[in-house]
């Protein structure tokens, strides 16, 4: 019997339930990653990490005696052909819950079904499966995270699986040339793959217990930077989250839940990925093409808000602070649409995907399915709070270096004379907030 297991946002061999299935039910097994041409357009910085995370797997497949097959073009239609090229009578692949994944497992269950193979679709890209944890009122899935964070809390996860010890390959199979690794945009971004990944989570458990206290430290640097290796599951969510249960690390924990609760909401609302979820919400936006390049280029004048978007382009990473901060600068400052916001940060993230980028810029635009939809952030609070000494800044923001300590956050406040020798802007006008941090 021969078992074909597509990848798509499971690139690992550790905790893999797709292909440990395959691998207990079949005597042959063909992994499979189909090169969507449509997808590699949409991130440079993503591309780069998604082939390196494709390399990695490839080498560890055949360490096991098997390979990873690569092939190019509509993942539904090469899937079914090499499924058909090589007699499988089973097909697995981890089930997801956007629109893009969801008309692929709709094709691949009507495919499956005309060719009698059997299809099964397997948890694996959130801790909880989306739609596990039910509002006790009805409704598809919760639509604030407190409530939705005690019922995950209850839940009883899943047992891990072990990595398949053996992969068998059907004889003669063309396994297709790997493409070479394509440049990405971000000169310090951080390199994908399971193996990159496992290393990274090894010297993240020995600094957990340090996270509840420090994740807000913006110059200290102080969270996991798991983000991509999740994104692109070279990580198991649930492996992570039981070795955080495991030392106690609940804040940590707290976090995974985010990003389980974006994935039930957009499982359940898949327009709240490009709608404002709450109705009439958004309407008010205004176009400015002006404001939104200089928020991009990182040249607002708000020294803060500048180090998180370049901090965003130098390693296709922003601390999560910093996202509320440039997010709220935006949206409540200059007043743009969250949508375009959420593009620029799609398009260089490592981590960028839909459910947890559209999540939280509708959180922080106040559009989304949250109950405080009118809360502002301060930036200048802010950045005096979570970089009290300026160090985040000056790291991103050099023509700022000689500016010590916090007064780096408001430069406009400097004696005219030092100003003036700033090859910096002033900051940029607000059109919604009252921006009193601005005022002398
Ligand atoms: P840690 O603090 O170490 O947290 C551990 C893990 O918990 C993260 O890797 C992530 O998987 C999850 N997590 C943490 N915070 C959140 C959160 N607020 N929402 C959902 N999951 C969370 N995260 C993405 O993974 N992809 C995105 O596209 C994305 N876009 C964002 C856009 C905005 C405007 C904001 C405010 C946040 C966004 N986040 C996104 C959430 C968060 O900023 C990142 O997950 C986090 O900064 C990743 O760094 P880390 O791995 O060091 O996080």
């Amino acid at each position: 019997r021969t078992a074909v297991v597509l990848f798509t946002r499971d690139l690992r061999v550790h905790d893999n339930p797709a292909l440990a299935a395959a691998c207990a039910n079949a005597d042959q097994v063909v992994p499979l990653f189909v090169l969507d041409p449509a997808l590699s357009k949409l991130s440079p910085n993503r591309t780069r990490f998604l082939h390196q995370a494709l390399a990695d797997l490839r080498g560890t497949l055949r360490d096991k005696g098997g390979d990873l097959v690569l092939r190019t073009g509509d993942p539904v239609t090469e899937t079914m052909k090499l499924a058909g090229e090589v007699g499988a009578t089973m097909l697995g692949a981890a089930a997801d819950v956007t629109s893009y994944a969801k008309k692929r497992e709709t094709r691949l269950t009507a495919e499956c079904a005309q060719q009698r193979i059997a299809l099964r679709l397997f948890p694996g890209v959130t801790v909880v499966d989306p739609g596990a944890v039910r509002p006790g009122g009805g409704g598809p899935a919760y639509r604030v995270f407190t409530p939705y964070y005690r019922s995950w809390q209850a839940q009883k996860w899943r047992d891990e699986v072990a990595p398949p010890a053996k992969v068998t390959l059907p004889s003669g199979l063309s396994a297709g040339t790997m493409p070479a690794i394509p440049g990405g945009e971000s000169p310090d971004a951080a390199d994908g793959g399971e193996t990159q990944a496992r290393r990274r989570l090894s010297e993240w458990l020995g600094a957990i217990d340090e996270y509840g206290d420090r994740h807000d430290d913006m110059p200290g640097d102080a969270t996991s930077r798991l983000s991509p290796y999740l994104r692109f599951g070279c990580l198991s969510p649930l492996a992570v989250a039981d070795a955080a249960r495991s030392r106690n690390a609940e804040p940590y924990v707290r976090q995974l839940c985010w990003r389980d609760f974006y994935y039930q909401v957009v499982n359940a609302f898949p327009r709240i990925s490009t709608e404002a979820y709450r109705p009439g919400a958004g309407d008010e936006w205004r176009e400015d093409a002006d404001a939104l390049r200089h928020w991009q280029d990182g040249l607002t004048g708000v020294p803060v808000v500048d180090a998180g978007m370049r901090q965003l382009r130098a390693e296709g990473w922003m601390h999560n602070r910093a996202r509320l901060i440039t997010a709220a600068f935006l949206t409540k400052h200059l007043g743009v649409d969250w949508r375009l916001g959420a593009k620029w940060f799609f398009r260089w993230l490592l981590d960028g995907d839909v459910p947890n980028n559209s999540g939280n810029w509708q959180w922080v635009a106040g559009t989304g399915n949250d109950s405080r939809p009118y809360r502002r952030f301060n930036p200048i609070r802010q950045a005096r709070r979570f970089d009290p000494e300026g160090v985040y800044v000056r790291r991103y923001v050099p023509e700022l270096k000689a500016i010590g300590g916090s007064a780096v956050h408001e430069p406009w406040r400097l004696p005219a004379g030092v100003r003036s020798g700033l090859d910096y802007p002033g900051p940029l006008e607000s059109h919604r907030d009252e921006a009193v941090w601005l005022r002398p």
